[in-house]
C-alpha cells in the first residue's frame, strides 16, 4: 500500500501549488522539502532590513496572466504597480543623463524588442547572434540594453541562450511588487500544507507499481511523485533514479541551466536618499553587455534601503569571493554614480546579500534554453510512466519559465498527470 497518493519534492511555488491541487482534487499528498522553510527561490527576509526584502524572486510579471495575482489579492494583499511612478536615473561616466539622451537609450529599447520580433530565429540561434541578425550591437546604448536583457533580467549572457526560447519567455508588464513580499506570499500558500522540513531526497524509484522516495528520513511511497528541484541540482545528480531517466529527459535537465542574479539590500546611512523619490531606478550605461554593474531600486515603498542587482558573469565571479566582496562592489558602483555623496549616504554594515548560486537546494537562480535547445522545456514537463513521475517547476514552462507564475502553473499542471496514476490510467 502507498503512504500517500502524490509525494511533492521541493516545497517552492511549483510544490506547494501542486500540493494544493492534489488536495482540491481529494488525494492525500506528502511534500518533502530539504530546508526549513516553504517558497524555495522565492524567501523574504523581514528583519535584517527593517522592513521585508525579497532575496529571490520579488515581481509577479505579466501580471494580467499571473495566477499568483490573484491569489494574493485574495488573501488581502495589494500587489502594487510601480511602473507608472517610476523615475530613471541613468548615469554616463558619472553623470546623470538628461531628457534627450533618455530619449535615446529608450529608443535603443524599443529598437531592440521591435527588430528581434520581426525576425524568425533560425535552428540553433542564440538570441545574441538574433540580436546581431537584427543589427543590433553598434548603437551608443546597445550594450546597456543588452546588458539588461542578458544578465539582468534573464541572468545569463544572451549568446548562451536559444533564441526562440527568449522570444517565447518574455514577460510583457505589468509587474507587480507585494509590500510584504512575494516569499511572504509563498509563506502564506504554504500555510496548513502537509510539508515535512529537513527532508532531503536522495533516490527516487519509479519502475515498479508504486514510486518511491528515499533519504534520511526513511522510504515513503506513493502511486505517484512530483519532483520541482531545480534543473541545475536534478543536473548535478543530487537526485538519483532508479531506474535511470530516459535519455531525453536528462538532455532536457542540462539543457536548461540556470543564470545567476544577485540581489542586495543596503540600508540609507541616515536622512540623505540621494536625490530620488521611492521606486527610482539607478542604472549606468555600460561598454559591454558582460561588464560588471549594478542597477538598484531606490527606497521600495517609502524604505529607507536600495534594492541592488547584479546578474550573469558578474554575479558568478562576485557570489564566490563572498558577501564582503559583493557589498564593496555595490558601494563602488554607487560612487560611480554619485560620488562621495554615495559613501555618506549608504551603510556598509548590515547589508543583505542573495547567494543562489552557492546554495545547494538551487545552484543558481533561474534557468534558460541553450542555443538550440528550445524544445527542452516540453520535453521536461512530459510525464513519465504514465504520470507515475512528473517533473514540474519554473524550467518546466514554455512561456512563463524562470518565473513564480510559471511554477506555479506547471506545478497544478502536474498533478492532472499525476491523477492519471493515481487513478491507475
Ligand atoms: C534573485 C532572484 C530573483 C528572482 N526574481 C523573480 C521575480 O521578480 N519574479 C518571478 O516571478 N520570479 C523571479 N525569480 C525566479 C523564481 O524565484 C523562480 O522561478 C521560482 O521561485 C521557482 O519555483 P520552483 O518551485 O520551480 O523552484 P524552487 O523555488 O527552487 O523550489 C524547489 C524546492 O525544492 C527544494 N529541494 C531542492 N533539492 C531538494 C531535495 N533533494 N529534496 C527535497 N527538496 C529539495 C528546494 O529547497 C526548493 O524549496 C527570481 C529568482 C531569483 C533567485
Amino acid at each position: 500500500m502507498p503512504d500517500v497518493d502524490i509525494l511533492v519534492v521541493g516545497a517552492g511555488a511549483a510544490g506547494i501549488a501542486a500540493a494544493r491541487a492534489a488536495q482540491t482534487a481529494g488525494l492525500s499528498c506528502r511534500v518533502l522539502e530539504a530546508r526549513n522553510r516553504p517558497g524555495g527561490r522565492a524567501y523574504t527576509d523581514s528583519t535584517t532590513l527593517g522592513a521585508p526584502f525579497d532575496l529571490g524572486a520579488t515581481w509577479l510579471h505579466a501580471a494580467h496572466r499571473n495566477p499568483l495575482r490573484p491569489l494574493a489579492e485574495a488573501m488581502g494583499m495589494a500587489p502594487f504597480d510601480h511602473g507608472p511612478v517610476r523615475v530613471s536615473a541613468c548615469f554616463d561616466g558619472g553623470r546623470r543623463i538628461g531628457e534627450a539622451e533618455m530619449a535615446s537609450y529608450d529608443a535603443a529599447w524599443e529598437g531592440f524588442h521591435t527588430r528581434l520580433a520581426a525576425l524568425t530565429p533560425l535552428p540553433g540561434e542564440s538570441a545574441g547572434a538574433l540580436a546581431a541578425r537584427a543589427g543590433f550591437g553598434q548603437g551608443y546604448w546597445d550594450a546597456t540594453v543588452a546588458h539588461w536583457e542578458g544578465p539582468v533580467i534573464c541572468a545569463a549572457p544572451l549568446a548562451e541562450m536559444d533564441a526562440r526560447d527568449y522570444l517565447d519567455t518574455l514577460l510583457e508588464p505589468p509587474d507587480l511588487l507585494l509590500a510584504e513580499g512575494a516569499g511572504a506570499l509563498l509563506v502564506r500558500l504554504a500555510r496548513d500544507l502537509p510539508i515535512t522540513y529537513g527532508a532531503v531526497v536522495e533516490r527516487v524509484e519509479w519502475g515498479g507499481p508504486l514510486v518511491v522516495a528515499e533519504g534520511a528520513f526513511g522510504r515513503l511511497r506513493a502511486r505517484a511523485i512530483i519532483v520541482t528541484v531545480p534543473t541545475s541540482v536534478l543536473a548535478s545528480g543530487a537526485i538519483r533514479f532508479d531506474p535511470a531517466l530516459p535519455p531525453e529527459t536528462e538532455e532536457a535537465i542540462h539543457d536548461l541551466p540556470l543564470g545567476l542574479l544577485t540581489k542586495i539590500g543596503l540600508r540609507a546611512a541616515g536622512e540623505d536618499r540621494l536625490g530620488l523619490p521611492p521606486f527610482s531606478g539607478i542604472e549606468r550605461r555600460v561598454e559591454r553587455e558582460d561588464e560588471a554593474a549594478m542597477t538598484a531600486i531606490a527606497w521600495p515603498f517609502g524604505h529607507d534601503h536600495l534594492m541592488g542587482f547584479i546578474g550573469g558573469p558578474a554575479a558568478w565571479s562576485l557570489g564566490a569571493e563572498g558577501p564582503e566582496a559583493v557589498v564593496a562592489f555595490a558601494l563602488e558602483e554607487l560612487s560611480r554614480n554619485f560620488g562621495a555623496r554615495a559613501a555618506a549616504a549608504i551603510r556598509r554594515r548590515g547589508a543583505l546579500v542573495s547567494d543562489w548560486g552557492r546554495d545547494p537546494y538551487s545552484l543558481g537562480a533561474y534557468s534558460h534554453a541553450r542555443p538550440g535547445r528550445s524544445a527542452a522545456r516540453g520535453i521536461l514537463a512530459r510525464p513519465l510512466a504514465g504520470g507515475r513521475l512528473c517533473f514540474a517547476g519554473e524550467a518546466c514552462h514554455v512561456t512563463l519559465a524562470a518565473t513564480l507564475g510559471g511554477a506555479w502553473e506547471s506545478g497544478t499542471l502536474a498533478v492532472g498527470h499525476a491523477l492519471l496514476a493515481s487513478a491507475g490510467g
